[in-house]
């Protein structure tokens, strides 16, 4: 295993052993350690990751686009993400809606909600989100670090370097250069994730508390059920029957990131480090890597969608209402739209998720009972929400190949040569 790998599992372990220990010592103890000590190494972690995002997002999408050979093929892959990404999500939330009830993790009567009180926050409207895609102003779409405005500066972008062929080569050549020094700082940035990740999980074991993780057992293991199904049984198939390759191999290669999200609960701040694995360890273009996993980065929560299906039957659960088949309906579909909005920072999922409750008139307030485990479970859904990413861009990166070589072949033919 890669050395920077392996010491980043040990801080990872130590971590859940230090956020077990800091259970059992004295309120005191705990907030000096937690606000003077892993809140912040936690912290300068995260913001060190983060401030590559916004420029390794811009500079790597204007590169693939540049590098695509025509309109054609961007809109091939731009089809083929999004039939990937709403087909997965759709099937995550059916697993997610299954489990939950077979499991029942909400059965009537144990939970108290009389003292359940929670203020949904102002859920970011899905429809602005789309239609303010193109922005009135590119700067500040980057000052804002809204991902989908930068995709599109970053695509016209490309097709402009790409149209205007050496007469731009000047800035294409600065582009690309920007891209190593980008890469070359994600690796050193890398040199601090062990710190970080044990940090963070032994702050957020701290925080959710033994006794919290006790009584919402069920609710943590029916979520966790459905993350590993479908990374083992979704992505799986797909990556088999679609990448035609060893899904163990994939997991085994793209793990480094999946423990980078896992410490980090974001989609997006893991993102160069998500994109270098995908391009150096599973041989993924850099063109459809830098296209496809951004995307992903911002609308792809297969693992958030999974945990808002969970969620909403178990306080349906809790509250004693039952949904109907029309109801269920509605929450796949809303639940979609929800994940699809959920922007890959830490637990926006759960602020979406009372968009769902309040759409199928479900208590908002029964998000205060699975708040204070909802930490931990962020870390989980965030390493699956990058690995839906990742086989997505896997998948049509061999099937992008496949039309190249069937293009060439053909032209070969044409010249006679075959
Ligand atoms: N933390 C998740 C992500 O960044 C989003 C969420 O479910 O809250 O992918």
């Amino acid at each position: 295993m890669h050395n920077l790998t392996k010491k980043i599992l040990i801080a990872l372990f130590l971590g859940i052993v230090a956020g077990i220990v800091l259970n059992f010592v004295s309120n005191n103890i705990y907030n000096t350690l937690n606000n003077f000590v892993l809140e912040p190494v936690g912290h300068l972690f995260l913001n060190l990751i983060k401030m590559l995002v916004v420029p390794i997002v811009f500079i790597s999408i204007s590169l693939g686009t540049a590098s695509l050979k025509d309109p054609v093929q961007l809109g091939r892959i731009g089809g083929k993400t999004i039939a990937f990404y709403l087909s997965t999500t759709a099937i995550a939330l059916v697993i997610g809606l299954l489990l939950a009830y077979v499991i029942q993790p909400g059965e009537e009567g144990i939970f108290n909600t009389d003292s359940a009180t929670y203020k949904a926050g102002e859920a970011p409207s899905i429809k602005d989100n789309l239609l303010g895609i193109i922005p009135d102003n590119p700067i500040s779409a980057m000052a804002d670090a809204n991902m989908l405005q930068i995709i599109a500066v970053a695509v016209f972008l490309g097709i402009a370097l790409a149209k205007l062929g050496d007469k731009t080569a000047g800035l294409h050549k600065m582009l690309e250069q920007g891209n190593d020094v980008m890469m070359f700082l994600v690796n050193v940035v890398m040199y601090t994730a062990p710190y970080g990740a044990f940090a963070l999980i032994a702050s957020a074991l701290g925080e959710a508390g033994m006794r919290g993780i006790q009584s919402m057992l069920m609710y943590m293991l029916t979520i966790i059920a459905g993350l590993l199904l479908h990374a083992g049984i979704t992505y799986s198939i797909a990556i088999k029957g679609l990448g035609k390759a060893s899904p163990i191999t994939f997991y085994k290669n793209f793990f480094p990131a999946m423990m980078v999200a896992f410490s980090t609960s974001s989609s997006s701040g893991t993102l160069p480090i998500s994109m270098r694995t995908a391009q150096e360890r599973l041989g993924i273009s850099k063109s459809v890597s830098s296209f496809v996993q951004p995307l992903g980065a911002t609308i792809n929560m297969d693992g958030t969608a999974i945990m808002q299906a969970v969620a909403t039957i178990f306080i349906a659960q809790v509250y004693g209402e039952t949904l109907g088949f029309s109801q269920l309906m509605m929450v796949v579909l809303t639940a979609t739209l929800a994940s699809i909005g959920t922007a890959g920072v830490p637990g926006v999922g759960l602020i979406m998720l009372s968009m769902v409750l309040q759409q199928v008139g479900l208590p908002v307030e029964g998000i205060a009972l699975i708040l204070g485990v909802d930490r931990l479970l962020d870390m989980l859904r965030t390493a699956l929400n990058i690995t839906g990413d990742a086989t997505c861009a896997y998948i049509i990166d061999r099937s992008e190949q496949k039309k190249e070589n069937q293009i060439d072949q053909k032209s070969m033919e044409t010249k006679g040569y075959l």
